[in-house]
Parts: C-alpha cells; sequence; structure tokens
C-alpha cells in the first residue's frame, strides 16, 4: 500500500507535526525538525520528544514513514572550507535530532558546487560529508534527494546519485528520494518516457535505493532545470503521471510525500491519489 502525507508545518514545536499530518488524512509526513531559515537551533527538550512520540503513536503514523527535511542553508558538497565545516555541523545536528526522535530516514539536497568546483570533485565532498556523518550516528539513513539542477546545484543526474553513494562506506544507511518535479525538470521525461525513466534509474542508481518520493507536479517544463512546484494535476506533469504512479506498486511501502504549494487542499490532494489507487 501506498503511504502519503505532506510536508506538514512543526511550528510550535516538532510534535504539533504528525497532529498537522493526521488532519490531512496523511499517514506518512515530512517536517523540518529545527527552523530551517537558520544556523542555529535550540536543542529538542524531553518533552517535545516524549509528545512527538505519542502522538505519532496515537495517530497511526509509524516513523518508517516520517522523512524529516534538512535546512535550505547547508551545503555538503562546499568548496568553500568554513561554509563547509558549518554545514557539516549543522548535518550532525540534524542526523542527531532524527535519533533522538526514532526517526531513521534523513532527506537532503545534496549540495551545490557554487562554480568553483566540477561536478565530480562537488561530488566526492558530499559523499565525505556523509561518511563523516554516519560514522557519529547511528540508525539514521542519509537520503540524498535528486535536483531539478537549479543553479549550481548538483544531483539533477541519476549518475551524480549513483557517484556518491558509491563512494559512501556504509551502503545501508544511504538512500535516495526522487522528486517528481525535480526530475521531470532535469529533463527526465516522466511524461512521456514514464516507464524508461524508471528503468535508467534502477540501472544507474537501483530501486533498491530508493528509501521515498517527494510527489510534486510542476510549473515548468521538462529540462527547464528550474524547481517550481506545482499542485497534483495543475502542472506540466499532468493528472494521467499521477494515475499510472498511484497504480505503480514499485512506490509502496515508503513515505510519499506532498510540497505542493496549496496546502489548503493538501487533503483532498491526498484522497485524490488514494482514490488513483484502487481506480
Ligand atoms: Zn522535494
Ligand atoms: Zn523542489
Amino acid at each position: 500500500m501506498k503511504y502519503i502525507g505532506a510536508h506538514v508545518t512543526a511550528s510550535g514545536g516538532v510534535e504539533n507535526a504528525p497532529l498537522n499530518a493526521s488532519q490531512i488524512g496523511a499517514n506518512a509526513f515530512a517536517l523540518f525538525t529545527k527552523n530551517q531559515r537558520q544556523w542555529k537551533s535550540t536543542p529538542l527538550s524531553e518533552k517535545s520528544i516524549k509528545l512527538f512520540k505519542k502522538n505519532c503513536e496515537k495517530n497511526n503514523l509509524d516513523t518508517k514513514y516520517i522523512l524529516p527535511h534538512d535546512s535550505y542553508l547547508i551545503n555538503l558538497g562546499s568548496p568553500d572550507e568554513e561554509g563547509l565545516m558549518k554545514s557539516r555541523d549543522a548535518f550532525l545536528d540534524e542526523m542527531q535530532r532524527c535519533e533522538q526522535l526514532g526517526i531513521n530516514l534523513l532527506n537532503f539536497h545534496p549540495g551545490s558546487h557554487l562554480k568553483q568546483i566540477t561536478v565530480e570533485e562537488c561530488l566526492d565532498i558530499i559523499a565525505e560529508s556523509i561518511n563523516i556523518t554516519l560514522s557519529k550516528t547511528k540508525g539514521v539513513t542519509a537520503v540524498i534527494e535528486n535536483t531539478a539542477g537549479q543553479g549550481t546545484n548538483v544531483g539533477n543526474e541519476f549518475w551524480h546519485l549513483k557517484h556518491i553513494i558509491d563512494k559512501v562506506e556504509d551502503k545501508s544507511r544511504v538512500g535516495i528520494c526522487i522528486d517528481t518535479c525535480h526530475t521531470y525538470s532535469a529533463g527526465y521525461d516522466l511524461v512521456g518516457n514514464y516507464e524508461n525513466v524508471f528503468k535508467e534509474l534502477d540501472e544507474v542508481v537501483g530501486l533498491d535505493y530508493l528509501k521515498a518520493i517527494h510527489l510534486n507536479d510542476s510549473k515548468k517544463e521538462l529540462g527547464s532545470r528550474v524547481d517550481r512546484h506545482e499542485s497534483i494535476g495543475k502542472g506540466t506533469l499532468g493528472i494521467e503521471f499521477f494515475k499510472r504512479f498511484m497504480k505503480d506498486n514499485r512506490f509502496d511501502n515508503i513515505p510519499i510525500v506532498l510540497e505542493t504549494p496549496d496546502e489548503t487542499i493538501w487533503a483532498d490532494e491526498i484522497k485524490l491519489l488514494r482514490s488513483f489507487e484502487t481506480e
């Protein structure tokens, strides 16, 4: 079966995220475990951690289907020594917060070369960042998200993900998250060539590494390399793509998270998607 939710707000404390997820009928969700626009974070209180776990349990939200997203400031492939150190510290903090909350996934955008190093060099630095973080933590898998390739972001081609994974020592704790909007914007034709895109992903990276999906429509055309999400069925991917996706059992039993722009219709989007599953 499919586990679907959205990236819900944790405003007022992480313990509110499962309540917000439950309200939209989700059985999976994403959240930021700290303010995503700041480097600094306040440690999670014992009370918050306890309540988070309790609220998940009460609302039948299995931690397997919770996919925290790291801060937008972090660049694990930074060519700048100071920026890299700051990013690695912040990433470690994010992973430790997941440990505390009993969550076993942490989703992140791989990084940016900032035109100062090559793509390969950037990917190597990212792999090293992951190795450092995994060696200091337990039980949490680093989930690399594919990107639209906007600006100097790496991660827009499947081989980038493979390159990073190849250099990660503990393969049991690294995986990928495929964002459907990013994939399409990066130039993979999920509309005209659905089967081949996933075949290519399987051949290049391996579907065994697929730990999560960000399910978004796109405002931009194929290959635009622009990251603009659209509500389900209202963008360039279109509703037929989502019908097909929901019937595809390769995406069962992993968190599927909406990051669509209109949060007032998340509950309806989830309902609509579920109706496609059995249609
Ligand atoms: Zn995403
Ligand atoms: Zn995006």
